[in-house]
Protein backbone atom coordinates (compact mmCIF):
# COMPACT_ATOMS: atom_id res chain seq x y z
CA UNK A 1 0.00 0.00 0.00
CA UNK A 2 1.37 3.65 -0.96
CA UNK A 3 -0.87 6.49 -0.77
CA UNK A 4 -0.70 9.78 -0.77
CA UNK A 5 -1.05 11.93 2.96
CA UNK A 6 -1.72 15.83 3.58
CA UNK A 7 0.47 16.97 6.69
CA UNK A 8 -1.37 20.02 8.64
CA UNK A 9 1.75 22.04 9.67
CA UNK A 10 5.23 21.82 8.62
CA UNK A 11 7.09 22.22 12.26
CA UNK A 12 9.14 19.30 12.98
CA UNK A 13 6.96 17.14 13.87
CA UNK A 14 5.13 17.89 10.23
CA UNK A 15 8.59 17.58 8.32
CA UNK A 16 9.64 14.45 10.38
CA UNK A 17 6.73 12.85 9.02
CA UNK A 18 6.61 13.90 5.47
CA UNK A 19 10.45 12.87 5.70
CA UNK A 20 9.03 9.38 7.35
CA UNK A 21 6.23 8.87 4.47
CA UNK A 22 8.88 9.54 1.73
CA UNK A 23 10.77 6.52 2.80
CA UNK A 24 8.21 4.01 2.73
CA UNK A 25 7.24 5.77 -0.68
CA UNK A 26 3.98 7.71 0.39
CA UNK A 27 3.36 11.17 -1.26
CA UNK A 28 2.98 13.74 1.12
CA UNK A 29 1.70 17.31 0.95
CA UNK A 30 2.70 19.44 3.80
CA UNK A 31 0.06 22.63 4.44
CA UNK A 32 1.98 25.26 6.44
CA UNK A 33 0.33 28.42 7.42
CA UNK A 34 3.38 30.57 8.02
CA UNK A 35 4.04 32.48 4.25
CA UNK A 36 7.74 31.65 4.78
CA UNK A 37 8.84 28.32 6.27
CA UNK A 38 11.37 28.88 9.22
CA UNK A 39 11.83 27.66 12.79
CA UNK A 40 11.82 30.47 14.97
CA UNK A 41 12.49 30.05 19.02
CA UNK A 42 15.47 29.29 20.21
CA UNK A 43 17.41 25.51 21.16
CA UNK A 44 16.57 22.07 22.04
CA UNK A 45 18.47 19.12 23.14
CA UNK A 46 17.91 15.85 21.46
CA UNK A 47 18.17 12.44 23.42
CA UNK A 48 19.40 9.41 22.45
CA UNK A 49 15.61 8.35 21.82
CA UNK A 50 14.85 10.91 19.31
CA UNK A 51 18.29 11.08 17.28
CA UNK A 52 17.76 7.19 17.13
CA UNK A 53 14.55 8.20 15.19
CA UNK A 54 16.47 10.28 13.19
CA UNK A 55 18.60 8.00 11.87
CA UNK A 56 15.55 6.00 10.42
CA UNK A 57 14.38 8.59 9.01
CA UNK A 58 18.00 8.69 6.96
CA UNK A 59 18.90 12.13 8.29
CA UNK A 60 21.15 10.91 11.37
CA UNK A 61 24.43 11.78 9.78
CA UNK A 62 23.43 15.35 9.19
CA UNK A 63 21.92 15.68 12.90
CA UNK A 64 25.12 14.61 14.37
CA UNK A 65 26.87 17.29 12.31
CA UNK A 66 24.14 19.70 13.12
CA UNK A 67 23.93 19.40 16.91
CA UNK A 68 26.59 19.71 19.74
CA UNK A 69 27.47 17.25 22.49
CA UNK A 70 25.80 18.97 25.57
CA UNK A 71 26.72 18.28 29.25
CA UNK A 72 23.45 19.66 30.68
CA UNK A 73 22.45 16.76 32.69
CA UNK A 74 26.02 16.24 33.82
CA UNK A 75 26.23 19.69 35.31
CA UNK A 76 23.87 20.69 38.27
CA UNK A 77 24.80 23.90 40.08
CA UNK A 78 23.33 26.14 42.85
CA UNK A 79 22.75 29.75 41.84
CA UNK A 80 25.87 30.36 43.88
CA UNK A 81 27.77 28.19 41.70
CA UNK A 82 28.43 25.43 43.72
CA UNK A 83 28.30 21.90 41.84
CA UNK A 84 25.62 19.21 42.75
CA UNK A 85 27.09 16.76 40.02
CA UNK A 86 30.21 17.70 37.96
CA UNK A 87 30.51 16.12 34.35
CA UNK A 88 34.48 14.73 34.51
CA UNK A 89 36.44 16.20 31.53
CA UNK A 90 36.41 13.12 28.62
CA UNK A 91 32.59 12.05 30.10
CA UNK A 92 30.83 11.68 27.38
CA UNK A 93 27.53 12.73 26.61
CA UNK A 94 24.37 10.74 24.76
CA UNK A 95 22.65 14.56 24.19
CA UNK A 96 22.94 16.49 21.55
CA UNK A 97 22.12 19.95 21.43
CA UNK A 98 20.62 22.27 18.82
CA UNK A 99 19.81 25.84 17.34
CA UNK A 100 15.79 24.69 16.48
CA UNK A 101 16.49 26.15 13.00
CA UNK A 102 19.10 24.21 12.16
CA UNK A 103 17.00 20.65 13.00
CA UNK A 104 14.07 22.44 11.44
CA UNK A 105 16.24 22.87 8.14
CA UNK A 106 17.90 19.29 8.20
CA UNK A 107 14.44 18.20 7.66
CA UNK A 108 13.20 20.30 5.03
CA UNK A 109 16.17 19.16 3.40
CA UNK A 110 14.62 15.52 3.41
CA UNK A 111 11.54 16.65 1.96
CA UNK A 112 11.27 16.83 -2.14
CA UNK A 113 10.66 19.83 -4.09
CA UNK A 114 6.93 20.49 -4.24
CA UNK A 115 5.74 18.97 -1.24
CA UNK A 116 5.60 22.19 0.75
CA UNK A 117 3.04 24.50 0.09
CA UNK A 118 3.12 27.53 2.59
CA UNK A 119 1.00 30.44 3.47
CA UNK A 120 -1.83 27.86 3.72
CA UNK A 121 -4.15 28.02 6.83
CA UNK A 122 -6.42 24.45 6.95
CA UNK A 123 -9.79 25.71 8.20
CA UNK A 124 -12.09 22.49 7.33
CA UNK A 125 -12.00 18.46 7.53
CA UNK A 126 -14.32 16.25 5.96
CA UNK A 127 -13.86 12.75 5.97
CA UNK A 128 -15.43 9.37 4.02
CA UNK A 129 -14.59 6.05 4.48
CA UNK A 130 -12.44 6.46 1.22
CA UNK A 131 -10.39 9.53 1.70
CA UNK A 132 -10.28 12.94 3.56
CA UNK A 133 -10.74 16.61 2.39
CA UNK A 134 -8.88 19.46 3.98
CA UNK A 135 -10.32 22.60 3.68
CA UNK A 136 -8.29 26.69 3.55
CA UNK A 137 -9.45 29.74 2.44
CA UNK A 138 -9.97 29.80 -1.36
CA UNK A 139 -8.89 26.06 -1.78
CA UNK A 140 -9.18 22.46 -0.72
CA UNK A 141 -7.40 19.35 -1.73
CA UNK A 142 -8.07 15.20 -0.86
CA UNK A 143 -5.94 12.52 0.28
CA UNK A 144 -5.99 9.31 1.88
CA UNK A 145 -5.59 10.56 5.33
CA UNK A 146 -4.64 13.57 7.08
CA UNK A 147 -1.98 13.97 9.66
CA UNK A 148 -2.63 16.65 12.13
CA UNK A 149 0.82 18.40 12.89
CA UNK A 150 -0.31 21.63 13.72
CA UNK A 151 0.57 22.57 17.32
CA UNK A 152 -0.88 22.80 20.96
CA UNK A 153 -3.14 25.00 19.73
CA UNK A 154 -4.50 22.62 16.80
CA UNK A 155 -6.93 23.51 14.57
CA UNK A 156 -7.30 19.45 13.57
CA UNK A 157 -7.87 18.50 17.03
CA UNK A 158 -10.20 20.90 17.44
CA UNK A 159 -12.30 20.54 14.89
CA UNK A 160 -12.21 16.65 14.98
CA UNK A 161 -12.47 16.29 19.09
CA UNK A 162 -14.36 19.54 20.00
CA UNK A 163 -14.86 18.91 23.38
CA UNK A 164 -11.37 18.75 24.63
CA UNK A 165 -10.24 21.46 26.38
CA UNK A 166 -7.46 23.78 25.91
CA UNK A 167 -3.69 23.51 26.53
CA UNK A 168 -3.56 24.49 30.61
CA UNK A 169 -1.25 27.15 32.24
CA UNK A 170 1.21 25.15 34.10
CA UNK A 171 1.89 28.08 36.64
CA UNK A 172 5.38 28.39 34.52
CA UNK A 173 6.85 30.91 32.44
CA UNK A 174 10.18 31.04 30.63
CA UNK A 175 12.55 33.65 29.35
CA UNK A 176 14.95 32.19 26.44
CA UNK A 177 17.93 33.44 24.43
CA UNK A 178 20.44 32.79 22.16
CA UNK A 179 23.97 34.65 22.89
CA UNK A 180 27.49 34.56 20.65
CA UNK A 181 28.90 32.22 23.81
CA UNK A 182 31.54 29.24 22.44
CA UNK A 183 32.97 26.70 24.56
CA UNK A 184 30.47 26.19 27.46
CA UNK A 185 30.07 22.77 28.38
CA UNK A 186 26.26 22.94 29.30
CA UNK A 187 24.42 22.83 32.58
CA UNK A 188 21.40 23.10 34.84
CA UNK A 189 21.43 25.88 37.63
CA UNK A 190 18.40 24.88 39.86
CA UNK A 191 17.41 27.76 42.12
CA UNK A 192 14.80 27.98 44.70
CA UNK A 193 11.71 28.90 42.44
CA UNK A 194 13.41 28.22 39.28
CA UNK A 195 15.92 26.95 36.87
CA UNK A 196 18.26 27.94 34.43
CA UNK A 197 19.37 26.22 31.68
CA UNK A 198 22.67 26.35 29.12
CA UNK A 199 23.30 24.22 25.75
CA UNK A 200 25.95 25.05 23.94
CA UNK A 201 24.95 25.10 20.05
CA UNK A 202 26.62 25.22 16.71
CA UNK A 203 28.86 28.58 15.62
CA UNK A 204 29.64 29.41 18.96
CA UNK A 205 26.74 29.97 20.07
CA UNK A 206 25.04 29.23 23.49
CA UNK A 207 21.16 28.53 24.10
CA UNK A 208 19.58 29.35 27.36
CA UNK A 209 16.56 29.46 29.36
CA UNK A 210 15.06 30.49 32.60
CA UNK A 211 12.00 29.00 33.72
CA UNK A 212 10.27 30.18 36.82
CA UNK A 213 6.85 30.46 38.85
CA UNK A 214 4.34 32.65 37.76
CA UNK A 215 1.09 33.19 39.39
CA UNK A 216 -0.90 33.39 35.81
CA UNK A 217 -0.18 33.31 32.01
CA UNK A 218 0.48 36.34 29.41
CA UNK A 219 2.69 39.22 32.05
CA UNK A 220 4.96 40.58 29.45
CA UNK A 221 7.33 43.00 30.41
CA UNK A 222 8.53 45.96 28.19
CA UNK A 223 12.06 44.93 28.32
CA UNK A 224 12.36 41.27 28.76
CA UNK A 225 16.06 41.05 28.79
CA UNK A 226 16.21 43.42 31.72
CA UNK A 227 13.49 41.73 33.28
CA UNK A 228 15.19 38.52 32.96
CA UNK A 229 18.65 39.71 34.08
CA UNK A 230 17.18 41.47 36.86
CA UNK A 231 16.04 38.20 38.26
CA UNK A 232 18.99 36.54 37.68
CA UNK A 233 21.56 39.55 38.40
CA UNK A 234 22.94 37.16 41.73
CA UNK A 235 23.20 34.16 40.13
CA UNK A 236 26.98 32.60 39.64
CA UNK A 237 28.90 33.32 36.00
CA UNK A 238 28.39 33.21 33.21
CA UNK A 239 24.03 33.41 33.77
CA UNK A 240 24.42 37.02 34.15
CA UNK A 241 27.23 37.61 31.26
CA UNK A 242 25.25 35.17 28.92
CA UNK A 243 21.88 37.43 29.49
CA UNK A 244 24.05 40.69 28.83
CA UNK A 245 25.62 38.93 25.44
CA UNK A 246 22.15 38.33 24.24
CA UNK A 247 20.38 40.84 21.72
CA UNK A 248 17.71 42.05 23.00
CA UNK A 249 15.58 40.53 19.97
CA UNK A 250 16.72 37.20 20.76
CA UNK A 251 14.94 36.92 24.00
CA UNK A 252 11.85 35.53 23.85
CA UNK A 253 9.21 35.16 26.45
CA UNK A 254 6.72 32.28 26.77
CA UNK A 255 4.38 30.72 29.11
CA UNK A 256 4.77 26.93 29.67
CA UNK A 257 1.58 24.95 28.90
CA UNK A 258 0.56 21.82 27.96
CA UNK A 259 -2.24 19.61 27.30
CA UNK A 260 -4.06 17.00 29.38
CA UNK A 261 -4.24 13.22 27.76
CA UNK A 262 -6.65 12.90 24.78
CA UNK A 263 -8.91 9.51 24.40
CA UNK A 264 -7.04 8.75 21.05
CA UNK A 265 -5.15 10.47 18.62
CA UNK A 266 -6.56 9.10 15.55
CA UNK A 267 -10.46 9.19 14.09
CA UNK A 268 -10.76 7.48 10.89
CA UNK A 269 -8.07 8.57 8.59
CA UNK A 270 -6.78 11.56 10.48
CA UNK A 271 -4.27 11.13 13.19
CA UNK A 272 -2.60 13.38 15.76
CA UNK A 273 1.15 14.52 15.67
CA UNK A 274 3.23 15.83 17.85
CA UNK A 275 2.17 18.83 20.12
CA UNK A 276 -1.02 18.78 18.71
CA UNK A 277 -1.52 15.12 20.24
CA UNK A 278 0.41 15.27 23.44
CA UNK A 279 1.86 19.26 24.29
CA UNK A 280 4.08 18.63 27.30
CA UNK A 281 5.58 20.44 29.50
CA UNK A 282 9.50 21.35 28.38
CA UNK A 283 11.24 19.46 31.57
CA UNK A 284 12.61 16.54 29.80
CA UNK A 285 13.78 17.99 27.00
CA UNK A 286 11.23 15.48 24.94
CA UNK A 287 8.44 17.33 22.87
CA UNK A 288 9.96 17.71 19.32
CA UNK A 289 11.93 14.56 20.15
CA UNK A 290 8.61 12.34 20.73
CA UNK A 291 6.76 14.06 17.40
CA UNK A 292 9.73 12.94 15.66
CA UNK A 293 9.33 8.84 17.25
CA UNK A 294 6.01 9.81 16.21
CA UNK A 295 6.34 10.13 12.52
CA UNK A 296 8.48 7.24 12.42
CA UNK A 297 5.97 5.22 14.36
CA UNK A 298 3.18 6.26 12.23
CA UNK A 299 5.04 5.86 8.82
CA UNK A 300 6.37 1.96 10.18
CA UNK A 301 2.32 1.30 11.01
CA UNK A 302 1.40 2.01 7.11
CA UNK A 303 4.10 -0.37 5.98
CA UNK A 304 3.39 -2.59 8.13
CA UNK A 305 -0.53 -2.99 7.52
CA UNK A 306 0.30 -2.41 3.96
CA UNK A 307 2.54 -6.10 4.05
CA UNK A 308 -0.73 -7.41 5.73
CA UNK A 309 -2.64 -6.09 2.68
CA UNK A 310 -4.94 -4.08 5.27
CA UNK A 311 -6.52 -0.63 5.49
CA UNK A 312 -5.13 2.72 5.93
CA UNK A 313 -7.88 3.10 9.50
CA UNK A 314 -5.98 -0.36 10.75
CA UNK A 315 -2.56 1.20 10.46
CA UNK A 316 -3.58 4.50 12.10
CA UNK A 317 -5.59 2.43 15.02
CA UNK A 318 -1.88 0.21 15.97
CA UNK A 319 -0.13 4.11 15.77
CA UNK A 320 -2.85 5.54 18.31
CA UNK A 321 -2.72 2.26 20.62
CA UNK A 322 1.28 2.22 20.26
CA UNK A 323 1.93 6.01 20.63
CA UNK A 324 -0.28 7.48 23.40
CA UNK A 325 0.43 5.22 26.48
CA UNK A 326 4.32 6.58 25.91
CA UNK A 327 3.94 10.03 24.81
CA UNK A 328 1.39 10.59 27.41
CA UNK A 329 3.34 8.82 30.45
CA UNK A 330 6.41 11.19 29.24
CA UNK A 331 3.82 14.06 29.29
CA UNK A 332 3.27 13.62 32.70
CA UNK A 333 6.57 12.53 33.81
CA UNK A 334 7.53 16.10 32.49
CA UNK A 335 4.34 17.85 34.31
CA UNK A 336 5.82 16.42 37.31
CA UNK A 337 9.67 16.89 36.85
CA UNK A 338 8.56 20.94 36.12
CA UNK A 339 6.71 21.00 39.26
CA UNK A 340 9.42 19.50 41.68
CA UNK A 341 12.56 21.86 39.82
CA UNK A 342 10.24 25.04 40.67
CA UNK A 343 8.62 24.38 43.77
CA UNK A 344 10.35 26.63 46.49
CA UNK A 345 9.08 23.53 48.69
CA UNK A 346 10.82 20.71 46.91
CA UNK A 347 13.92 22.72 46.02
CA UNK A 348 15.55 21.51 49.41
CA UNK A 349 14.66 18.01 49.10
CA UNK A 350 15.60 17.54 45.64
CA UNK A 351 18.81 19.29 45.92
CA UNK A 352 20.02 17.35 48.74
CA UNK A 353 19.01 14.39 47.00
CA UNK A 354 21.22 14.81 44.28
CA UNK A 355 23.99 16.31 46.60
CA UNK A 356 23.60 12.67 47.96
CA UNK A 357 23.67 10.80 45.28
CA UNK A 358 27.08 8.85 44.39
CA UNK A 359 28.22 10.49 41.01
CA UNK A 360 28.88 7.07 39.65
CA UNK A 361 24.71 6.10 40.13
CA UNK A 362 24.08 9.61 38.74
CA UNK A 363 26.51 9.63 35.64
CA UNK A 364 24.53 5.90 35.16
CA UNK A 365 21.42 7.62 34.67
CA UNK A 366 22.76 10.31 32.11
CA UNK A 367 23.68 7.38 30.08
CA UNK A 368 22.35 6.63 26.23
CA UNK A 369 20.65 3.96 28.01
CA UNK A 370 20.18 5.36 31.46
CA UNK A 371 16.51 5.66 31.53
CA UNK A 372 13.49 4.31 30.11
CA UNK A 373 12.70 7.17 27.92
CA UNK A 374 16.12 7.42 26.19
CA UNK A 375 15.96 3.51 26.04
CA UNK A 376 13.20 3.41 23.02
CA UNK A 377 14.25 2.05 19.84
CA UNK A 378 12.71 3.27 16.95
CA UNK A 379 10.82 0.65 14.20
CA UNK A 380 12.84 -0.43 11.12
CA UNK A 381 11.08 2.06 8.32
CA UNK A 382 11.24 -0.36 5.30
CA UNK A 383 12.69 1.86 2.39
CA UNK A 384 11.17 1.96 -0.87
CA UNK A 385 13.16 1.96 -3.91
CA UNK A 386 14.51 5.06 -5.12
CA UNK A 387 14.02 6.84 -1.35
C1 LIG B 1 10.79 26.40 26.30
C2 LIG B 1 10.71 25.13 25.51
C3 LIG B 1 11.80 24.31 25.42
C4 LIG B 1 11.72 23.11 24.71
N1 LIG B 1 12.81 22.31 24.66
C5 LIG B 1 12.74 21.14 23.99
C6 LIG B 1 13.87 20.28 23.92
O1 LIG B 1 14.94 20.58 24.47
N2 LIG B 1 13.75 19.12 23.24
C7 LIG B 1 12.58 18.75 22.62
O2 LIG B 1 12.53 17.69 22.00
N3 LIG B 1 11.49 19.55 22.67
C8 LIG B 1 11.53 20.72 23.34
N4 LIG B 1 10.45 21.54 23.38
C9 LIG B 1 9.18 21.11 22.73
C10 LIG B 1 9.16 21.40 21.24
O3 LIG B 1 9.41 22.76 21.01
C11 LIG B 1 7.81 21.02 20.65
O4 LIG B 1 7.38 19.79 21.16
C12 LIG B 1 7.91 20.88 19.12
O5 LIG B 1 8.38 22.07 18.55
C13 LIG B 1 6.54 20.53 18.55
O6 LIG B 1 6.64 20.43 17.16
P1 LIG B 1 5.31 20.29 16.29
O7 LIG B 1 5.77 20.21 14.88
O8 LIG B 1 4.43 19.23 16.83
O9 LIG B 1 4.53 21.66 16.53
P2 LIG B 1 4.93 23.16 16.15
O10 LIG B 1 6.38 23.37 16.22
O11 LIG B 1 4.06 24.04 16.97
O12 LIG B 1 4.54 23.28 14.61
C14 LIG B 1 3.20 23.40 14.21
C15 LIG B 1 3.17 24.05 12.82
O13 LIG B 1 1.82 24.02 12.35
C16 LIG B 1 1.53 25.28 11.75
N5 LIG B 1 0.08 25.45 11.84
C17 LIG B 1 -0.67 25.68 12.94
N6 LIG B 1 -1.96 25.72 12.64
C18 LIG B 1 -2.06 25.51 11.30
C19 LIG B 1 -3.17 25.43 10.38
N7 LIG B 1 -4.44 25.57 10.79
N8 LIG B 1 -2.90 25.18 9.07
C20 LIG B 1 -1.61 25.03 8.64
N9 LIG B 1 -0.54 25.11 9.46
C21 LIG B 1 -0.76 25.33 10.79
C22 LIG B 1 2.32 26.28 12.57
O14 LIG B 1 2.53 27.49 11.85
C23 LIG B 1 3.61 25.51 12.83
O15 LIG B 1 4.56 25.71 11.80
C24 LIG B 1 10.50 22.75 24.08
C25 LIG B 1 9.40 23.59 24.15
C26 LIG B 1 9.49 24.77 24.86
C27 LIG B 1 8.26 25.63 24.94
Amino acid sequence: MSGHAIVVGGGIGGLAAAVALRRIGWRATVLERAGELREIGAGMSQAPNALRALEELGVGGQARAAGVPTFSAGNLRLPDGRYLQRARPGDPTPLLAFHRADLHKLLLEGVPDGWLRTGTEVTGLRQDERGVTVVWDGGEARADLVIGADGIRSTVRRLLWPGTPPPRFLGRTAWLGIAPAGGLPGSITMGSGGYFLIHPISRGRAYWAYVTTADRPEVRYEKEKAEAARRLAAWHEPIPELIAATPDEAVIHIDICDLDPLPSYVRGRVALLGDAAHAMSPDRGQGAGQSIEDAVVLAAALSGEAAAGGAIEGALRRYDTERRPRTQATARGARADGRRTTSPAAHRVLTTMIRLMPAALWRQGITADGNATWRWQPPHLPVAPGR
